[in-house]
């Protein structure tokens, strides 16, 4: 088993303090329609983030951006080469609203899209350029399939995504990372993937902690796949006390080996783009509140060292 990081393909083992859904770098693109306070286009700024993060004790970060968002590889590939950091860069596609309507995955078949997503994790992700999202090819291989749901769900748009994930999962062994729109549809996925042959344990779904629901996340954690609670410092969605108990309830109920956790970071909120927090804010701010509210070492070390080199690493059948 490995996980296929920039730096190439490691021993789980070798991983350290990883978040499993956080964002480096998001460009505007032609064919995207992204909101601005999304945007993290400053290959200075973002470094500043992330020598922090290392400093603190940080060491991995899974970049949840997939292919034609605003990604950039090489500004990844050049960040892992001068600070060290271990990234774990995406394949895959985002939800439908961030393209443009006419943007090439709505009208591909299927087939194109799994091949799509199995080069980028055989061969080499595609580079960043504005105009065309194919322009060339980096070195860089994708280390996991990034898909989303809409609020509308699984539609048929969707589930074309999804099955070209299960495609691509099934040949490569490539973990898989879903975005749900305000925690919705997060079992919906996990069931589908499931059914379409994906080990539990190559999925991830993320923010179902946007939204204040333990039976729910309950639920989607007895299939066996992992949640990504990534709702840490967004006083938008509840306080980080609410999330600090839900994160507590979850252990209590057995799933501590289950929860990983990641910033979800966007331009509003890091220091160096102007905003309150920064890319250590887990670190040190939120790990000193978890063993102030009784979470132990050993479980913080669960949710932040070892899950994640489980939930990425790569599982052929
Ligand atoms: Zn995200």
């Amino acid at each position: 088993m490995f996980v296929r990081t920039i730096k190439g393909d490691l021993a789980p083992g070798t991983l350290g303090f990883t978040h499993c859904h956080d964002h480096l770098f998001v460009f505007k693109t032609e064919q995207t329609q992204l909101p601005e306070n999304l945007l993290l286009n400053s290959y200075d700024k973002t470094k500043n983030e992330v020598l922090r993060f290392i400093e603190k004790g940080g060491r991995c970060v899974l970049d949840a951006q997939p292919f034609g968002a605003g990604r950039h590889a090489s500004l990844l590939e050049r960040l892992c080469r001068e600070t060290e950091i271990n990234i774990v860069p995406s394949t895959g596609l985002h939800k439908s609203t961030f393209y443009k309507p006419d943007f090439w995955s709505f009208d591909a078949h299927l087939s194109e899209i799994a091949d799509l997503f199995i080069s980028e994790i055989e061969e080499g992700m595609y580079d960043y350029d504005y105009y065309d999202s194919f322009r060339r090819r980096s070195v860089i291989r994708a280390g996991a399939i990034k898909i989303a749901t809409d609020e509308q769900g699984l539609t048929e748009k969707n589930k074309k995504v999804f099955k070209a994930a299960i495609i691509a999962h099934k040949k490569t062994g490539a973990p898989i990372l879903t975005h749900t729109e305000l925690s919705k549809w997060g079992l919906e996925q996990a069931k589908y993937l499931i059914a379409g042959g994906v080990p539990s344990q190559s999925i991830i779904i993320s923010h179902m902690d946007r939204v204040i629901n333990i039976s729910k996340h309950i639920e989607v954690a007895q299939l066996g796949v992992f949640l990504a609670y990534d709702t840490i410092a967004r006083s938008k969605y509840h306080s980080d006390e609410i999330e600090v108990s839900m994160l507590k309830t979850m252990i209590q109920n057995g799933f501590c080996n289950q929860i990983v956790i990641g910033m979800d970071s966007t331009r509003e909120r890091f220091l160096t783009y102007g905003g309150p927090i920064g890319l250590d804010f887990i670190l040190t701010h939120f790990m000193p509140m978890l063993l102030k509210f009784g979470i132990s070492e050993e479980d913080i070390d669960t949710i932040t060292v070892k899950n994640p080199q489980t939930a990425l690493s790569f599982k052929r059948k």
